[in-house]
């Protein structure tokens, strides 16, 4: 008889994430097994061998895979457990796919059709070292600086081919299938055995790839999202992260996870290379790696000799002078638009407001718009003529007269995605304009839009963030931005990060090859270091400069973060148990760790509830681990490392 720790993955108890069960027959860590709790069987993950209980245990009632997950994989799935003070139960939901024990049925994949013409290309003298100095370390994490345009890319399928020449297999993270396709589409040109993940997946397609990674005898290359950490690899040799700044990395519901953090402890476990990749790094992963010493490689310059630098022209918002044709879209941006037209060219801008207008309101008596949910403003669509909620989704029909002193002055206010396209469309009727946001953006539609997009049938795109991802496009000779500092006014420690990440990763869509282009940059800061740093693309300057605000401030690297919220029915009650809790904490945690609050949280209301919260700031990290075994189970939510304050 042999006894093991089993992880059932659902919750059984509270504070106990594994129970001992014994069997007839041995298994490895990591078998995925049917246990009896209750009078309900569950799946479970065994976790460790152990020695006979003196207490009576259950048997195990079978085995679901007779291949076992990668040790790994579990070591990773109690490291998220224990770091993200997160049930294991709940962590390996995440980990694991749902419907473990149904039968399913294969069916072959839609192969994936390629739409780029592909030159073969001879690495260059900055990407061959970029690539020594990279597995020039059998483990451990690397920074891959590379300026947009750099050839990254080249870099992650030349890690990618010694690794598999190796006999090991590779992840590569993508912020998001969708847009960043071209990295998808590269490899699975290259690679024959590519398994690409995206959150528009079926339970049963998600199985089925888990299974065909699971069962593979030989290295795999996997690409997907932050989830795609959790395949099952074959001999994990290396992780790749493109794109590492970006903000879906970091998973919004419990186990709130950094993909990054996650991709080191995995790499340290698998001896495996772990490689970020990014134009703009996050502040604290650029400190991480110049406190421990890790490798920092840089490619400083577009991969092609023949890159252009490209003509950035920056437009004071305030000048009114320089808006004489319309209010938002400057006279530069509307003659780069009218050349771009006339050759045969594209235009990209960007913003970061879905919809049409962000406040509608009576100028007789100045009522607003509001959701009666959320009291947010209510954003214009005028496709639907309708009012919507950005938070709870709320809709409404724009009223003809104002519901309180029933003047009929009603207006719109504030810029969207939505207006844009429609001021551009008056502005040039024959032009071909397409928008990329939330609210069209679907799997398919965001794929085919992105063929006209490269093969250039489209004359001007439009999108909120989605745009500034990793696009080549051959026709694209000017960039825009509509208001550059729209992002700076949040209260929040990370938005000039974000500010500056956007602008400098937009103003790289072009200059990448020896074509003409320009960048037209809207602002009403024009000087703001941030909107300066940016369209200079000038990564170490924002750096230093952000660093040096961050330890004035106190925030990360510096310190550690814990934001406490509470969710009530009444503002009463969320005030009550804010204080009531910050009081509770004040009084147990060590010194040196701030308690900030209770204040009302960024969005205060949210669907018929009310938000207040605590932020805490710490030296040490574990502290704040601690600090959550005083937090009430219910009507709160707790994020540890959280990558933004609203
Ligand atoms: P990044 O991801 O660093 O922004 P990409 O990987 O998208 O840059 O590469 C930018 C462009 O440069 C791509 O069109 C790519 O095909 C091209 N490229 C990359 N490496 C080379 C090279 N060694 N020689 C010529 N062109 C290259
Ligand atoms: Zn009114
Ligand atoms: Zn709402």
């Amino acid at each position: 008889m042999w006894f093991y720790e089993v992880a059932p993955t659902k919750i059984v108890r509270s504070n106990a994430n594994t129970f001992t069960y014994h069997s007839n027959q041995q298994l490895s860590v990591g078998y995925l097994v049917l246990i009896p709790v209750g009078k309900q069987q569950l799946t479970g993950l065994v976790i460790k061998p152990v020695s006979k209980p003196a207490y009576e245990t259950k048997p195990i009632d079978g085995v679901i895979e007779t291949t076992a997950l990668p040790q790994s994989l579990v070591e990773l799935s109690l490291w998220l457990a224990d770091y993200y003070h997160t049930p294991l139960a709940t962590v390996l939901q995440t980990v694991l796919p749902r419907g473990l024990t149904k039968k399913r049925r294969s069916k072959e994949v839609q192969p994936h059709v390629s739409t780029r013409n592909r030159t073969t290309i001879v690495l260059n003298d900055d990407q061959t070292e970029a690539v020594k100095k990279i597995m020039a370390q059998p483990s451990g994490t690397t920074l891959l600086q590379g300026v947009t345009g750099s050839g990254k890319t080249e870099v992650y399928k030349e890690i990618t081919r010694r690794t598999i020449a190796d006999g090991k297999s590779v992840i590569i993270l993508v912020p998001e299938i969708g847009l960043t396709s071209q990295v998808v589409d590269e490899f699975i040109h290259e690679f024959n055995h590519t398994i690409v993940t995206h959150s528009h997946m079926t339970e049963a397609e998600r199985h089925l790839a888990w299974q065909k990674v699971l069962h593979a005898s030989e290295p795999t290359v996997i690409i997907g999202p932050r989830s795609a950490l959790f395949m099952p690899a074959y001999q994990l040799g290396a992780i790749l992260v493109d794109e590492a700044h970006e903000p879906s990395y970091k998973q919004e519901q419990a186990p709130r996870y950094s993909a990054l953090r996650a991709a080191g402890v995995l790499g340290r476990a698998a001896k495996a290379r772990v490689v970020l990749g990014s134009a703009t790094p996050l502040i604290t992963d650029r400190y991480i790696a110049e406190t421990t010493n890790s490798p920092i490689v840089t490619l400083p310059k577009p991969a092609r000799s023949n890159a252009t630098p490209t003509t950035v022209h920056v437009v004071d918002m305030k000048k009114r002078e320089a808006f004489k044709h319309h209010r938002f879209l400057s006279d530069t941006l509307i003659s780069e638009i009218e050349h771009n037209i006339a050759s045969g060219q594209q235009t990209l801008l960007f913003h970061n407001r879905r919809g049409s207008a962000s406040t509608t309101l009576c100028e007789n008596c100045g009522w607003t718009a509001e959701c009666p949910r959320c009291f947010v403003p209510l954003v214009l669509h005028t496709d639907s003529f309708s009012l919507s909620c950005h938070i709870c989704d709320y809709k409404t029909k724009v009223p003809t007269s104002c519901p309180v002193c029933h003047a009929s002055q009603i207006i719109h206010k504030g810029i969207g995605t939505k207006l844009i396209e429609s001021e551009l469309q008056r502005l040039f009727p024959k032009a071909k304009i397409a928008r990329f946001d939330g609210d069209n953006a679907t799997h398919e539609t965001v794929n085919e839009r992105y063929t006209d997009l490269y093969n250039g049938t489209i004359d001007i795109a439009i999108g909120t963030q989605v745009v500034a991802k990793g696009l080549d496009l051959p026709k694209l000779r000017t960039v825009g931005i509509i208001q550059a500092d729209s992002g700076l006014a949040l209260p929040d420690y990370a938005a000039s990060e974000r500010a500056f990440q956007l602008i400098a990763q937009v103003v790289g869509r072009v200059g990448r090859d020896e074509r003409a282009t320009s960048v037209v940059v809207q602002s009403y800061q024009p000087t703001h270091p941030v909107i300066q740093y940016g369209v200079k693309q000038d990564y170490e300057g924002f750096y230093s400069y952000a660093l040096s605000e961050r330890q004035k401030a106190g925030f990360p690297p510096f310190r550690y973060l814990l934001q406490l919220t509470d969710v009530y029915k009444s503002e009463a009650a969320a005030v009550r148990n804010a204080q009531q809790l910050s009081r509770t904490l004040r009084s147990r945690l060590p010194r040196g760790v701030e308690v900030l609050g209770p204040t009302p949280a960024f969005y205060e209301r949210q669907h018929d509830t009310y938000r207040w919260q605590l932020t805490l700031k710490s030296p040490k990290r574990d502290v704040l681990v601690q600090a959550l075994d005083a937090v009430p189970p219910t009507h709160w939510q707790s994020e540890l490392d959280p990558t933004s304050l609203l």
